[in-house]
C-alpha cells in the first residue's frame, strides 16, 4: 500500500511508520514538526506541512497516489484542552474533516483514525469494550468523539472505510532504541518518573493518593507503542470500503501510580524520589481496556503483556537519549 501517515513524526505515528515500512509499504510522513521530531522519521519521506493545508494533501495524495491515510496529526493535552478548546476543535476536528474531504475527493477508501480512551469519560464499570457508552468529560475527547460520528457518517454515504483505534496509555519505546518518547512539555508518567530517576527532575509528584483504588493512586493500562502500531497495520490490511471498525486498545490490565513508579525503580535500579501531591482535575480513578474485539476480529495480540518490559524499552532510549531527539 501507498500510506499517507499524518502526524507520522510524532510519538505514535513514528513508531508506525517505522513497522509499514518494515512490512514492504511505501510510507510518506505529513507533520508540522510543531511537536513532532524530524529525526524520527527517514529524512526522504517526511513532507513537512500544516493539517490544515488542504491544497498540499491534494497534492500529495495525488502525486504519490496514495491509497490509505492514517491519521495521528492532533493535539492530545487534556488539560490545555481545557483551558484553549478553540485550539483543539480547530486542529482536531475543522482540520481532520479538511484531510477526510481531501480523502472522499481522491476515492480513498481506508482511513485509520487516532482516537482515545478519553472518549469513553469516566465509566466505572471495567473492563471498558467498544460497547461502553462514550460520554467525554473534557474538549480534548469531545473533538476525537466528534470524528468518530464524522467518520461514521463518511463512512455510511460515501464509503470510506475507517478504523477508530481508541488507545489507552501509550508507553514504552522501540525495541531498538532507535526511536522513543520525547514531547515538550512531557506530562506523562513513565517518562516523568524515569526523569526522576536519571535525576533528571527532582521527584515524581503522585496526583492524588486518595482514589478508590487499593493503594489510593490512579490505574491505567498501559500498552507498548509497537502494539499499537501493530494494530494500524492490521486495521489498514483490513479495510474494505464502506467497512467500519471500532477498536480499544490496551493489555487489559491496569497498574497503579505507585506500581509504575515501583516498576520504574525495579528497572532502572535507582530510587525515584516521590511527593504526594493533590489529584489532577478530571482523572477518573480507573481506566482499563478490553480489548478481545480487535484479538477475535483482526487476531491482534500485544507482544507486551506486562508493565515491566514496556518500561524497559522505554528506559533503554531515555537513558541513550537523555535530550531526547536533540
Ligand atoms: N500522573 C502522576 N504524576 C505525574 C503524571 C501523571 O501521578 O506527574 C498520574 C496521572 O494522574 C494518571 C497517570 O499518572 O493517573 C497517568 O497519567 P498520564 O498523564 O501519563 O496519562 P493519562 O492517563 O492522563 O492519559
Amino acid at each position: 500500500m501507498r500510506i499517507l501517515v499524518t502526524g507520522g513524526a510524532g510519538y505514535i505515528g513514528s513508531h508506525a511508520v517505522k513497522l509499514f515500512g518494515a512490512r514492504g509499504h511505501e510510507v510518506w510522513v505529513y507533520d508540522s514538526l510543531v511537536y513532532g521530531h524530524r529525526g524520527a522519521v527517514p529524512a526522504d519521506r517526511l513532507v513537512v506541512g500544516d493539517l490544515s493545508d488542504v491544497h498540499r494533501l491534494d497534492q500529495l495524495l495525488v502525486e504519490q497516489r496514495i491509497d490509505a491515510v492514517v491519521h495521528f496529526a492532533a493535539f492530545a493535552a487534556v488539560g490545555e484542552s481545557v483551558q484553549q478548546p478553540a485550539k483543539y476543535w480547530q486542529n482536531n476536528f475543522v482540520n481532520t474533516l479538511g484531510l477526510l474531504e481531501c480523502v472522499r475527493r481522491h476515492g480513498i477508501s481506508r482511513f485509520v483514525f487516532s482516537s482515545t480512551c478519553a472518549t469513553f469519560g469516566c465509566p466505572t464499570a471495567m473492563p471498558i469494550s467498544e460497547d461502553t457508552p462514550q460520554a467525554p468529560i473534557n474538549p480534548y475527547g469531545h473533538t476525537k468523539l466528534a470524528v468518530e460520528w464524522a467518520l461514521h457518517d463518511y463512512g455510511q454515504a460515501y464509503g470510506i472505510g475507517y478504523a477508530a483505534l481508541r488507545y489507552f496509555n501509550a508507553a514504552g519505546a522501540a525495541a531498538d532504541g532507535s526511536i522513543g518518547e520525547d514531547h515538550t512539555p512531557e506530562t506523562h508518567l513513565i517518562p516523568l518518573v524515569l526523569f526522576a530517576a536519571m535525576g533528571k527532575r527532582p521527584q515524581i509528584e503522585i496526583f492524588g493518593t486518595d482514589y478508590p483504588t487499593p493503594d489510593g493512586t490512579c490505574i491505567r493500562d498501559y500498552i507498548h507503542v509497537d502494539d499499537l502500531a501493530l494494530a494500524h497495520l492490521l486495521a489498514l490490511e483490513k479495510l474494505t470500503p464502506g467497512l467500519e471498525l471500532h477498536y480499544n486498545l490496551g493489555i487489559g490490565h491496569g497498574y497503579s501510580v505507585r506500581e509504575v513508579i515501583r516498576t520504574c525503580e525495579e528497572v532502572t535500579g535507582k530510587m525515584v524520589p516521590v511527593k504526594e501531591g493533590p489529584r489532577r482535575p478530571g482523572d477518573p480513578p480507573v481506566l482499563i481496556a478490553s480489548s478481545e474485539k480487535i484479538q477475535k476480529e483482526l487476531g491482534w495480540k500485544p507482544h507486551y503483556v506486562e508493565l515491566r518490559g514496556i518500561v524497559e524499552t522505554a528506559w533503554q532510549w531515555h537513558a541513550s537519549h537523555p535530550k531526547g531527539y536533540r
